[in-house]
């Protein structure tokens, strides 16, 4: 038996989309790109979606648009991925890092507050496992110091906060389609515009800095060099198979939810024994079982968990070490207040299989092999 921890999805029409995209001859910014990107601007509302070679890069985008300059204060949770941090800190930001809430592992929004300074410019909630921070409070504490929000939403594709969808909530929402992703273009990601006048300008930073898209749609008859920017615009091939993915997203989101709900009624006596601790989605959430997690009561329960399942033939991974304590974290920011649950729930925490053709079956079989590690 092997189970691996992940595995990109691949549906129906994936190979003929592609093949399509290499016959068209278009290199990117074609059909499927539009495609992609007016899908997730009818279903998730929002002004403006643009395809990105990266999730990662959709955060730096957002970051040169935020106008980060050198000693502006960014506030996060330690507790992410390093490009949450990355697109800022080369922009020259200080990262100011603040404690996660034990249930969630998200931000603890009541401690935002107290790590303003007047330096501070942006907040970035990350939804971790595509369970929403509490974007209420987060967008008035927001409001009331003049704050911009760049929402992380790289795990949060297809996931709401009081019905609105994740990355549509904050100023700039960054998705990711990645891979390892609930949808994937291989690489890839997509910058969410809430503000339609900012479109125009973070079309440019996608194009090289020039104003090419305008060219294209015949509104300038020569396009130039107008600001700075990169290459942002992901290939048609990469777009292609993306899109053969968000014409079945809800398929593949209820397959998901399916087998994270059979985790989770099958993992309750464990928790109820006090052995593991579960996953809580509050009540204004919808996830999108991005991840099923489970926390045991130590460090040493985690690896030797890991370890067993290794040995059954099943890849479960812990997750972030947290920024803060990282070389580049202790260079870069600075922890607000006190670590009470980054580091101590971080080093519980295991990570099961979970993707699109996960079977049910491997459910069973990957329960069975954890009841067996605590029966020994
Ligand atoms: C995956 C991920 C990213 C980066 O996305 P890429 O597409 O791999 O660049 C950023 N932040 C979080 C929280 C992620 O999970």
């Amino acid at each position: 038996m092997y189970i691996p921890f992940n595995k990109a999805p691949i549906v129906d029409t994936t190979i003929s989309y592609i093949s399509k995209a290499l016959g068209d001859r278009q290199a990117g910014d074609g059909i499927f790109t539009a495609q992609c990107s007016s899908w997730m601007e009818s279903r998730f509302d929002v002004s403006g979606v643009l395809l990105t070679t990266s999730g990662s890069h959709a955060l730096d985008m957002s970051a040169y648009l935020c106008e980060i300059q050198p000693g502006d204060e960014v506030i996060m949770a330690s507790y992410t991925f390093s490009s949450t941090a990355n697109a800022f800190a080369g922009r020259g930001a200080k990262i100011v890092f603040v404690d996660i809430r034990p249930d969630t592992m998200n931000i603890d929004e009541s401690l935002i507050e107290e790590a303003v300074t007047d330096r501070t410019k942006v907040i970035v909630p990350m939804h971790y496992a595509g369970v929403s921070c509490e974007m209420d409070m987060i967008t008035d504490i927001a409001q009331r110091h003049e704050l911009i929000v760049v929402e992380d939403a790289a795990q949060g594709v297809m996931s709401t906060y009081k019905g609105r969808s994740l990355g549509t909530i904050g100023d700039f929402g960054c998705y990711s389609f990645h891979e390892t992703k609930n949808y994937s273009m291989g690489e890839g990601g997509a910058l969410l515009i809430r503000d339609p006048s900012v479109i125009q300008k973070a079309e440019i930073i996608r194009e090289k800095g020039t104003n090419r898209s305008r060219f294209f749609r015949g509104e300038i008859d020569k396009y130039s060099w107008v600001d700075w920017g990169s290459s942002y615009l992901p290939s048609e091939m990469n777009a292609a198979y993306l899109w053969s993915q968000l014409e079945v997203a809800d398929e593949i989101n209820l397959i998901r939810l399916a087998r994270w709900q059979q985790y989770y009624e099958a993992l309750k006596p464990l928790e109820y024994n006090g052995l593991i601790e579960l996953p809580h989605i509050p009540e204004d959430c919808v996830h999108n079982a991005h991840m099923f997690y489970i926390k045991v009561v130590n460090e040493s329960v985690q690896s030797g968990l890991i370890t067993h399942l290794k040995q059954m033939g099943i890849a479960a991974v812990f997750h972030y070490v947290p920024l803060h304590s990282s070389e580049a974290g202790r260079r870069l920011g600075r922890f607000h207040g006190e670590d009470r649950f980054t580091t101590i729930e971080s080093s519980r925490l295991i990570r099961l299989p979970m993707f699109y053709s996960l079977t049910s079956q491997n459910v069973q079989e990957i329960v069975a092999s954890i009841y067996g590690y605590f029966q020994n």
